[in-house]
């Protein structure tokens, strides 16, 4: 995530809160929106992919060191897992309530104040616990920190408290009867899975207010009312119990539907027979043609997406939308029934946007509804990994550039451009598997790898669908496979497995088998088959040559500035070094790099260029020598002269349909 506060500008980390504009920005990255995203994310990770000759392949872990790894871990696993908190176990509660209270006196202290009132039956203690992470920001967040001023209370007495473990508070009763808990929660991040607030506005989630009785499942309903100005708006997922009052039938359902409270516009409209709000803050920063551009969005997407389930699986949906100048990117981060997209305000108007509404949107089916088995059900106390997220995501994102151009947002060639960012991406990063960046993105690997799932989990998505139509001479396709396992796995109320991936790929596919492409391209860090599968669908990569002036310095930009990591002989600068400006463009202008090759690209090979650097707290100009280097860029083109079968195929994915 992209986390900013007043008190620390211009913080940039890698992280989930990304998401989505990982791939589908690289719009972006080719400087056609120049949005500072893309930008940020070309000085941090692609820089360094061009700045030297891109490694072909990362040298394989000897065989014997990975044996010795896997006993070494097999020892302590082979033990009972038990845990503190496992074991740990709540007094029953019952008629559970929260209220939450954002005025403009919260707003001007940043601090929203939470009430939680529930019956219990004798002294035991309560253990009420806060979740460390929001689903779908698969990242670990610890909410409880942001909590101050914590005090229980029964009768009008102040009951005893302490924690058991971090996130846990543990209450003890003074007998039966109702007891009321409360805290202020800091609601100052900028991040789409905590809370935010202004002197008029709040957006928060319930995995940041609502504690939960531990130990005690989730199957059980509550209530939120919200205090806060007369004149103020609320809008939620929830569904409504009263004046500022939302009901929900169990835990999952109140954490998964996020609030704005304050002044921010909103309207609606009916989309696939169901009411779409649309609602952004600050008032004002979408209105008139841009927000009729939305809407015009959002009828093109939503459709061309419930085609593929053949059900619109919300009652309402909700698009939340905040739009600052202090966050330096776009995110979005889905829910049940609505999302959450928090953006800079370069993002506003791009192109990017319905492609990121189109990405979060389809998510209501695929990982909310349709999710992997080791994430069914959502826990809060730990981390949930999958080796299975590049289902999640990556073919999410090829659903997004999908509905694009079936919904007729992007033409083929739009969509071909989508495909080549990606594809380029992949190319850019040391080989790796999808199961094993799905699994690595809690740990938010720092060698470029750590959202791969997305770009080559959605290229993976590409070739399967193109497979099972060409076995199945396209009376098949990948959204028989979504539609199957969203009624066999979650109508059933369960998570799906690997091996029902797999089995149900092959069954649509006439019973090809794809143990192959699992072991080698999913499993596996093989490089994609595109020559042997793209021409099944009349498509073909083409390899287009160029000369890119380089200074061979690569650099990583982190939350101080960017440095230099690695520099090629005789250019004067050294790793660590902090680049203030590289000849005459500032490192801090996001469009650096662009700008940078297009001024030097005819410039003569061993040109002289200032770089000025900070070393040791003291700025110094160095000389560096201009080189180029060959780059290939890779192109998604059509086959001019298709086979009728390949004809099919492709006009098949491109619109949605399987007939022959
Ligand atoms: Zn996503």
């Amino acid at each position: 995530m992209v986390k900013l506060d007043p008190a620390e500008p211009k913080v940039v980390e890698y992280s989930i809160a990304w998401e989505s504009l990982l791939t589908r920005a690289s719009l972006a990255i080719r400087g056609r929106y120049g949005n500072e995203v893309k930008q940020r994310l070309e000085q941090s990770t692609l820089l360094f992919a061009t700045a030297f000759p891109r490694p072909l392949h990362i040298p394989e872990m000897r065989i014997k060191d990975i044996l010795l790894l896997t006993i070494a871990l097999a020892a302590p696993l082979s033990g009972p897992r038990v845990s503190a908190q496992a074991i740990a176990t709540s007094a029953p509660l019952t008629d559970i309530r929260y209220e939450v209270t954002f005025t403009r006196v919260n707003g001007e202290r940043r601090q929203v104040a939470t009430a939680m009132t529930f019956t219990v039956g004798g002294t035991d203690p309560v253990l009420l616990s806060l979740p460390k992470w929001t689903p779908g920001a698969y990242e670990i967040d610890n909410f409880s920190r942001y909590v101050s001023n914590f005090s229980a209370e029964q009768n009008g007495t102040s009951l005893a408290w302490d924690k058991a473990d971090p996130d846990t508070w543990r209450v003890r009763p003074r007998g039966v009867g109702e007891v009321t808990v409360q805290f202020d929660y800091l609601a100052d991040s900028l991040d789409n899975a905590n809370t935010w607030s202004r002197p008029d506005f709040l957006l928060f989630n319930g995995t940041n207010l609502f504690p939960y009785p531990e130990g005690r499942g989730f199957d059980f309903p509550a209530s939120v009312t919200v205090n806060t100005e007369a004149g103020w708006k609320v809008v939620t997922g929830m569904t409504s119990a009263g004046p500022r009052r939302y009901a929900a039938s169990n835990y999952h359902d109140l954490v998964d539907m996020p609030f704005f409270v304050g002044q921010f516009d909103v309207d609606s409209t009916q989309i696939s027979g169901t009411w779409v709000r649309f609602a952004t803050y600050p008032s004002g920063s979408v209105t008139g043609g841009a927000r009729v551009a939305v809407w015009e969005a959002l009828k093109r997407v939503i459709p061309a997406e419930v085609k593929v389930f053949g059900e619109v699986p919300w009652n309402t949906y909700s698009v939340l939308q905040i739009a600052d100048p202090s966050y330096g990117g776009g995110s979005g981060l889905e829910h049940q029934n609505s999302h959450v997209d928090v953006l800079g305000m370069g993002m506003l108007g791009t192109p990017v946007l319905p492609s990121l509404y189109a990405h979060e949107i389809f998510h209501a089916w695929n990982v909310k509804r349709l999710r992997p088995s080791d994430m069914w059900p959502y826990r809060y106390d730990e981390e949930q990994p999958t080796p299975l997220l590049w289902i999640s995501e990556g073919i999410t994102d090829y659903y997004a550039d999908l509905a694009e151009v079936r919904g007729g947002i992007i033409d083929p060639k739009g969509f071909y451009l989508l495909t080549d960012d990606k594809i380029s991406e992949v190319e850019g990063l040391p080989p790796t598997a999808l199961e094993d960046a799905s699994l690595s993105t809690w740990v938010h690997p720092r060698d470029g790898t750590g959202y791969i799932y997305y770009s080559k989990g959605s290229l993976a998505g590409l070739l399967l669908d193109i497979m099972i139509r060409d076995a199945s001479d396209n009376h098949a396709s990948l959204d028989d496979v979504m539609r199957t396992l969203y009624n066999t796995a979650y109508k059933n109320g369960r998570g799906f497995t690997s091996d029902e991936w797999w089995s149900t790929v092959s069954k649509v596919a006439r019973g090809k088998s794809f143990s192959d492409f699992f072991a080698r391209y999913v499993d596996g860090r093989d490089p994609f088959p595109y020559e042997k599968v793209l021409p099944l669908a009349g498509l073909r990569l083409a390899r287009d040559t160029a000369r890119v002036p380089q200074l061979g310095i690569a650099s990583l930009q982190d939350s101080t500035g960017l440095h230099v990591t690695a520099v090629a002989p005789a250019a004067g600068v050294k790793p660590g070094d902090q680049l203030i400006s590289v000849a005459g463009f500032s490192a801090d202008d996001p469009e650096w790099t662009q700008k940078f090759r297009s001024r030097f690209a005819r410039m003569p090979e061993g040109t002289d260029l200032p770089v000025i650097i900070r070393r040791a707290g003291a700025e110094q100009t160095l000389t560096a020598h201009l080189h180029f280097v060959l780059s290939v860029g890779l192109r998604l083109v059509e086959d001019p002269r298709p086979s009728a079968r390949e004809r099919r195929i492709r006009d098949g994915l491109l619109r949605g349909v399987t007939q022959p």
